[in-house]
């Protein structure tokens, strides 16, 4: 999956086994890009912000974006 259909701003694909560890790859990629002043990761990281202060919203995009993960064709 890529780093914008994790939330984030570019094209970077991030590859994993689970979708867990996928989730990881990607917050660590969106901590390099927040450490370097990334301006378009930094407005995808206040939208996800925005979106963790509701537990329930923020559960239901994790689910969709597992089901996301888990629908992609083995590669
Ligand atoms: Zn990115």
């Amino acid at each position: 999956m890529t780093c914008q259909q994790l939330g984030g701003a570019c094209d970077k694909v991030f590859r994993a086994d689970t979708f867990e560890e996928m989730a990881e790859l990607s917050k660590k990629h969106g901590m390099e890009m927040f450490q370097a002043g990334d301006a378009a990761h930094l407005e995808a990281m206040a939208k996800m912000q925005e979106l963790m202060k509701s537990p329930a919203d923020m559960q239901s995009w994790f689910e969709g974006k597992k089901k996301e993960f888990e629908a992609l064709p083995e590669e």
